[in-house]
């Protein structure tokens, strides 16, 4: 028993903060279970740790300032500790993390999953931000207590959108080759894992980086045996073909709930940004989809205050947002990032202007998402339960993501139940488990 529990007293222990998008949620899941495999224990970020792994985002100024709280409180809760700084944020501002107390290791995006190699080394303030073009393979763990398992697929860009820094901080698109993509995904689910999100940077890619089709993946990972549910992260809207449709439409396994990012509603605006589409290319594609999919859920990327956007443009935005069946969501006050086009143009918005667009557009978010969830009462979906509040409600995804609570003295956590959409309260969908 002493010898157990002095064995347990030096178990190393790492604590992992990951910010930003699904991408980096998977490679978290990938590196944790490295560490896991040497022998470490994961304990909450904020706890004292030997290691504390702060995977960063670059996509705004607010991201980077996160970043930097989060290294602050890292060195607060475990000042003896090692603290590993990777990612975006890394890659684009290592100087500056440089210069902060604590921090001992800052990783590139390629770098990152090599941390086992750089904590071997010597003790020190080490800097690795090489960029590579390797592909690496990385999906959510169950380490993670995540349900739902992000699989990455897809990583970095080729476009060049003006106002984008993920192409410097990620490097050129490259992606997994789909026997290998299968043989992750055969592995999460036999770890339990019931639901997958085909992850990356921008996934519409896949074709012309890796020559073989998206839709053959996507065909291969859905017949899967014992995978219950599959979904595809943002897609780009130029790159969501007829073929993938058709395939999603006629397989029980993929979910009804598209993330298509807009970013703005004004031709002119999305012409500036070297988006490839126009408005009526995107009003006809959601239209398209939800032909298809008549319950479906839509999510769009939308940004405000980009450089010239005028009055009337950020309302063509908000009407046709209102217009669409879009329900979920996400907004950005433009942000100017360095060496990027959209950074050096003329005509930048203030600050309290932004917030104001950003405020009223949230605000039709939260309605539509509102008035969603209301027309959908009365419905039976399949709910893929993830956790328990402190009211006893266990909560858990519908296949067209409308987060949807049911009171259970039962387990639920993992499981797959048929539940009748009853009531919208407050803000919350409840409903009834019908089996
Ligand atoms: S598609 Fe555009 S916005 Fe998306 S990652 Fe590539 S460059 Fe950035």
């Amino acid at each position: 028993m002493n010898e157990l529990r002095e064995h347990k007293t030096k178990q190393k222990t790492v604590a992992f903060h990951t910010m930003g998008c699904r991408l980096n949620f998977s490679e978290s899941g990938s590196i944790s279970e490295g560490f896991v495999k040497r022998g470490y224990q994961i304990v909450d970020f904020g706890q004292r740790a030997d290691v504390v792994f702060i995977n960063t985002c670059t996509v705004t100024d607010g991201a980077d300032s996160t970043c930097r709280n989060l290294i602050r409180k890292a060195y607060k809760s475990s000042p003896e500790g090692r603290i590993v700084v990777a990612g975006c944020y890394a890659q684009m501002e290592a100087p500056k993390i440089q210069k902060m107390t604590g921090v001992d290791l800052i990783l590139g995006t390629s770098e990152k999953y090599k941390v086992f190699d750089y904590l071997a080394e010597e003790e020190g303030n080490l800097v690795k931000i090489d960029k590579t073009n390797e592909f690496w393979g990385a999906a959510t763990t169950t380490a993670d207590s995540h349900t739902r398992a992000f699989l990455k697929i897809q990583d970095g860009c080729n476009y060049i959108c003006s106002f984008c820094i993920i192409p410097q901080a990620r490097g050129r698109s490259r992606t997994i080759g789909i026997k290998e993509a299968v043989k992750l995904a055969q592995n999460l689910v036999e770890d339990g894992f019931k639901e997958i999100v085909l992850t990356g940077v921008n996934i519409g890619e896949y074709e012309s980086t890796s020559g073989q089709k998206l839709s053959d993946l996507v065909k291969e990972i859905i017949q899967i045996p014992g995978l219950k549910r599959l979904r595809l992260s943002s897609v780009e809207p130029n790159t969501l073909n007829d073929e993938l449709l058709s395939l999603l439409e006629n397989s029980s396994k993929a979910m009804d709930h598209f993330h298509i990012p807009l970013q703005s509603g004004s031709d002119e605006i999305l012409k500036s940004m070297r988006r490839k589409y126009d408005v009526a290319f995107y009003r006809e594609l959601i239209h398209k989809i939800k032909r298809k999919f008549p319950h479906a859920a839509f999510g769009a990327d939308i940004i405000v205050g980009y450089p010239g956007e005028s009055e009337k443009q950020f309302n063509e935005t908000y009407e046709l947002l209102k217009e669409l069946p879009i329900t979920h969501f996400h907004v950005f006050p433009f942000s100017k990032r360095q060496k990027t086009t959209a950074a050096k143009l003329p005509e930048q918005i203030q600050g309290h202007e932004k917030k104001r667009r950003v405020k009223k557009m949230i605000e039709l978010g939260e309605e539509k998402l509102a008035e969603f969830s209301q027309s959908m009462l009365g419905e039976s979906f399949e709910v893929l339960f993830e956790k328990k509040n402190r009211e006893g409600y266990f909560s858990g995804y519908t296949s067209n993501y409308l987060r949807v609570y049911v009171p259970s003295k039962e387990e639920l956590k993992n499981k797959i139940r048929k539940v009748k959409l009853t009531d919208w309260r407050e803000g919350k969908l409840y409903g009834e488990i019908i089996y």
